[in-house]
């Protein structure tokens, strides 16, 4: 399990590989989309980075509510709210806990997928972010049920989330610009959904 200052510098590790995603993630967004998930993504991050360098943490929940405020703050629009409810959604009614293992961690983003699921209103199919985060949110669980360690538990939450992905190229966008393309969304994989895929596969390389 991980201490609160772990998590700190695990999401800072996947705020630098999300930023380094930004070009990728622009390229998906410009095919169905208005081209700026990356850089809203990067505005994000970079918030994040700011008000966790160098900030001590006594409990876990601090550290995902910094890393979803700084989100909400920065990036505004949809995705602002959807990926910063991604990390506050969670662990809003969590009692404090002052370190992170797999069972936590999937409790955790349940608790997020339930509250992006009912602040967004897109459910799995729709083509959005949420096709890569309910497998990765299953994964986490089964995970916990078969008492894998926290690495395996995320690299099987990376690989539920990388399988949504290749998922939402067959699926025709219900929300955003991509909405407005019906059909030609076909064959296009999410933007958000890419995004959700890079944030396990990061955190499964830090703890590995
Ligand atoms: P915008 O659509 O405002 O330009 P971004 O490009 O940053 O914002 O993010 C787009 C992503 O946000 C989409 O690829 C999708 O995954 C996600 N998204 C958009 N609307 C919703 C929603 N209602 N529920 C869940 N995810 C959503
Ligand atoms: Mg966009
Ligand atoms: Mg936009």
């Amino acid at each position: 399990s991980l201490t609160p200052n772990q998590v700190r510098d695990m999401f800072l590790y996947v705020g630098q590989k999300v930023v380094e995603n930004k070009p990728f993630l622009t390229k998906i967004d410009s095919a169905i989309g208005d081209g700026d998930h990356g850089i809203g993504m990067s505005v994000g991050f970079t918030k994040a980075e700011e008000n966790l360098k160098g900030k001590e943490f006594s409990n876990v929940n601090d550290v995902f509510k910094t890393v979803g405020m700084s989100m909400i703050s920065s990036m505004g629009g949809a995705s602002g709210v959807i990926f910063g409810t991604m990390f506050v959604g969670g662990v809003k009614k969590l009692e404090v806990k002052e370190t992170l293992d797999l069972q936590l961690l999937a409790e955790i983003f349940e608790g997020a997928l339930e509250a992006i699921k009912q602040r967004g209103k897109a459910e799995v199919r729709d083509k959005t972010m949420v096709d890569a985060l309910q497998p990765a949110v299953y994964a986490l669980k089964e995970s916990v049920e078969k008492n894998f360690s926290l690495v395996e538990g995320l690299r099987k939450a990376e690989e539920g989330a990388h399988q949504g992905v290749e998922n939402t190229k067959n699926y025709v966008a219900k929300f955003g610009r991509a909405k407005s393309l019906g059909e030609r969304s076909l064959g296009h994989q999410d933007a958000g959904a890419t995004t959700v895929w890079i944030i396990f596969k990061s955190m499964r390389e830090w703890v590995e």
